[in-house]
């Protein structure tokens, strides 16, 4: 079974093979790093499930007749209205890095004298089975936003977010953690049964 991953984000490929391959085996597992002749459509959706549509849907076009995972995802701050949001991945400029991200993220919380910490994760994932049909799927973690990062594990806003009933962010709780608990394998694990059935 061909499983095609709408994403070049190291991170999430990572965290979504390591799950695929547990739980499906028989998934021969390929992202856009095979595409490499592929440009990807501009995510200029309103929305976490436009955003995730737009990736797989010019993924199926590109690999119909197979399994195609897209997600989008993002860190929502309650005491920023809900932001970094869908602009997670360019909170600080169109080609900000993490730690830019992070940076930016830390100091606003800090200009807006945040009250409270408390932050979620969202992820919307779009599937398409072999046979062009859609399949939605959510998942998101509870948390808070540390006052300083730890933490060498993960990507993107791991090394500032520490997830509900933990003491530790998730850079510091690592990978294992992630395909247990994370917002997108939490979407990921209510498309498997799909997947193996
Ligand atoms: P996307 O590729 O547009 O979906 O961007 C997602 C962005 O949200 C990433 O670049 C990260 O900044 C952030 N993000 C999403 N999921 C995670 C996660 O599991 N850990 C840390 N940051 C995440």
């Amino acid at each position: 079974m061909d499983v095609w991953i709408g994403t070049s984000n190291k991170g999430k490929l990572s965290e979504l093979s390591l799950q695929l391959q547990k739980e499906v085996p028989q998934a021969v597992i390929f992202s856009l790093k095979d595409l490499p002749h592929y440009t990807p459509p501009p995510e200029n959706g309103k929305s976490f499930l436009e955003n995730a549509r737009i990736k797989a849907r010019s993924l199926r076009s590109m690999k119909p007749g197979n399994w195609i995972i897209a997600e989008d995802s993002g860190l929502e701050v309650e005491a920023l209205g809900g932001l970094p949001g869908i602009h997670s991945a360019r909170y600080a400029g169109a080609k900000a890095t993490d730690s830019e991200n992070v940076a930016k993220l830390l100091k606003m919380m800090q200009i807006k004298g945040a009250m409270t910490q408390a932050a979620r994760f969202f992820c919307q994932m779009v599937a398409y089975t072999p046979a062009g049909e859609e399949i939605l799927c959510e998942g998101e973690l509870k948390g808070n936003i540390a006052t300083a990062q730890k933490g060498s594990h993960g990507f993107g806003y791991d090394p500032v977010f520490i997830p509900q009933g933990e003491s530790k962010t998730l850079a510091e709780l690592g990978a294992g953690y992630k395909v247990q608990h994370s917002h997108r394998s939490e979407a990921l694990r209510k498309l498997l049964p799909r997947m193996k059935a």
